[in-house]
């Protein structure tokens, strides 16, 4: 059997994807010390990326979370490219790219080709199945799905998912280098959604539908969830912080996957959607964001 990339010792992370996810896996990585290679499609979608790591970086040195200078060595830690081969030097790969199957299907195809075949291959998708992603790639006992939680520097879990081929020696790599990462890990067998979104989007498109329905306005429905039930915001704020595109794709995963019309994603949500109104890194979501 060939080595881990943990008993080789991970030294660089690649990130596939500088959107909300990327960056914060791409920051939390490279705060822990790794060296970090960031790809995405397009400079502008790098330099956004880059920017949202620096503002947050800058929040924790405010807060005195973070020393100038552990901030300034995370920051040179960091490389960027359009070009996926730069994952190359890579000794552990996740992707962190838009929710759509068929596009990570493409990125992990690229990926198998372009890294060693010891290095492990991992995905943060919300819900989509990790035994069809691996099944891409030539090798599906070397894969798993990492799903972190957003924001990635404040939240604390990592949700991992074993796929039917996910060797044990994938789950204690990947188990191993999220604890260093500072993590706790769960973990999910390979059903629609896992845990978490297979329990919170049900409730998030319930609020639409609440709200489509008028059964109370958006700040009704949120202020009752966040008071009345303790969560420390209400779900359609929570929805705008995820992206309602990502929600919507993680309904329609569920709703395909389980084949239960209780999934049936909110037409309020789908119109937003479809308006563009894809949340708080839209600018304007179900609230509006200056
Ligand atoms: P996002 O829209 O902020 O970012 C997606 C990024 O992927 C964009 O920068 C886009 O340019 C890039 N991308 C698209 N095609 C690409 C390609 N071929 N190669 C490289 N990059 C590509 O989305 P996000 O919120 O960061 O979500 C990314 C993934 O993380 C999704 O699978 C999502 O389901 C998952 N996720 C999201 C959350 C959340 O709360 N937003 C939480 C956990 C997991």
């Amino acid at each position: 059997m060939s080595q881990t990339s943990t008993e080789q010792g991970i030294k660089t992370m690649g990130v596939v994807g500088a959107g909300q996810m990327g960056a914060g896996i791409a920051q939390v990585a490279a705060a822990a010390g790794l060296s970090v290679v960031v790809t995405d499609v397009a400079d502008a979608a790098l330099e956004r990326g880059r920017k949202a790591i620096g503002d947050s970086l800058a929040r924790l040195v405010k807060k005195e979370a973070l020393t100038q200078a552990a901030a300034d060595a995370a920051l040179a830690r960091l490389s960027w490219s359009t070009d996926a081969r730069a994952h190359a030097a890579c000794d552990f790969v996740v992707e962190a790219a838009t929710e759509n199957e068929a596009l990570k299907r493409k990125i992990f195809i690229e990926l198998d080709g372009v890294c060693r075949p010891e290095v492990l291959l991992a995905s943060n998708t919300s819900s989509i199945s990790i035994t069809r992603l691996a099944a891409a790639t030539k090798r599906p006992e070397r894969f798993i799905g990492m799903h972190f939680m957003n924001p990635v520097p404040l939240m604390k879990l990592v949700e991992l998912i074993r796929g039917i081929a996910t060797t044990d020696e994938t789950y204690a790599a990947t188990k191993a280098l999220a604890e260093q990462l500072g993590k706790t890990t769960t973990v999910s067998k390979d059903y629609p959604g896992f845990i978490a979104n297979r329990i919170l989007m049900p409730m998030i498109n319930e609020a639409f539908y609440a709200l489509m329905e008028g059964v109370g306005s958006a700040e009704d429905i949120d202020t009752t969830m966040k008071l009345g039930t303790n969560q420390p915001m209400g779900p359609l704020t929570l929805a705008d912080f995820i992206g309602l595109d990502t929600c919507l794709a993680i309904l329609r995963v569920l709703h395909d996957g389980l084949g239960d019309s209780k999934y049936r994603p909110c037409p309020l949500l789908v119109q937003y959607v479809d308006a563009g109104w894809h949340g708080k890194k839209a600018g304007r979501g179900v609230y509006r964001y200056g």
